[in-house]
């Protein structure tokens, strides 16, 4: 059972699907629903107009004196954009073949179509094609009627099967969609591209949102204060000398440690200290292998 889309559902599913339209007059309530109901829809309907006239607005909006307008809901021009004239029940399909309308409902191979005992109008959404049908299309129209088609089923969460050319409906001596003189399209293989077209505009599914997340403060440097030279001497052994070690090894200078940090200040601490100073661009005894406040204070920084 599937709803009809509503006009607002239509046009966002147009514009979600990258298609180009346009609205003809006042195409959202006009419809012949008041001769039938219209839905629940199962497919879509794709037509030629019989007419390469490159403007067919009025006559698919008013139809004939004996097929009355709307004669669709979709127009679709040379130059591949879609012309909304009707929304609602409209004289496209006709009568058609039951069997034909349930395979297209139940997306199942369809049948040879071989009868005209079921109302088309009342189930399919209609696509009028503006060329005679005796040449092919435009590739402009063929590239938007792959994604008019993926547009609705997407709504419809329909495959490629919802899909059928008047011609294979039962209508008798319809053949459109046609590319020659009553010669209908491969409908599979437009299904075939209609199903491609479906697969590349699946949305990704979006990541899922996070909020972004405050960033934290910073939490502020605590800079031990410098101890003294006193404690950094051949010989001395205290945790200033760990702690030293450690903080050398945290930016970088982990490579002079085979053993340790520890507590023993040793030749390994020095040459650390020494890498560092250089580091720091630091020469002679500024690079010594001694701290001082200064090493200190830029080490912890
Ligand atoms: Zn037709």
């Amino acid at each position: 059972m599937a709803t009809p889309m509503t006009p607002a559902q239509i046009k966002a599913q147009l514009k979600k699907f990258g298609v180009s339209f346009k609205e003809y007059k006042d195409w959202s309530t006009h419809n012949r629903n008041h001769k039938g109901s219209w839905g629940p829809v199962h497919g879509l309907m794709v037509h030629h107009t019989g007419s390469d006239s490159k403007d067919q607005r009025q006559l698919l909006y008013a139809g004939t004196a004996a097929l009355p307008g709307p004669l669709c809901q979709f127009g679709l021009s040379q130059d591949g954009t879609i012309h909304l004239v009707g929304w609602g029940r409209a004289n496209h399909a006709g009568a058609g073949d039951d069997d034909v309308l349930h395979a297209v409902k139940n997306e199942l191979k369809l049948p040879v179509d071989n009868e005209s005992n079921t109302d088309g109008n009342r189930h399919f959404y209609g696509v009028e094609i503006w060329y005679s049908g005796s040449h092919e299309m435009t590739d402009a129209q063929y590239a938007t009627l792959r994604k008019l088609a993926a547009a609705i089923c997407d709504f419809h969460n329909w495959n490629e099967k919802s899909v059928i050319g008047h011609g294979e409906w039962g209508s008798p001596g319809k053949w459109d969609p046609g590319y020659k003189p009553g010669k209908m399209m491969d409908m599979d293989e437009v299904r075939a591209d209609i199903k491609a077209t479906i697969a590349k505009t699946e949305p990704e599914t979006p990541s899922k949102p996070t909020s972004p997340s405050k960033p934290k403060p910073a939490p502020k440097p605590v800079t031990p204060a410098f101890p003294g030279a006193y404690y950094f001497r051949p010989g001395a052994r205290n945790s200033y000398v760990t702690t030293l070690g450690k903080q050398l090894v945290k930016k970088g200078y982990g490579k002079f440690y085979k053993q340790g940090p520890g507590p023993h200040w040793t030749a390994v601490d020095r040459a650390a200290v020494r890498a560092f100073q250089k580091a720091q661009g630091w020469t002679g005894s500024n690079a010594d292998g001694y701290p001082g406040p200064e090493t200190w204070k830029r080490l912890f920084s």
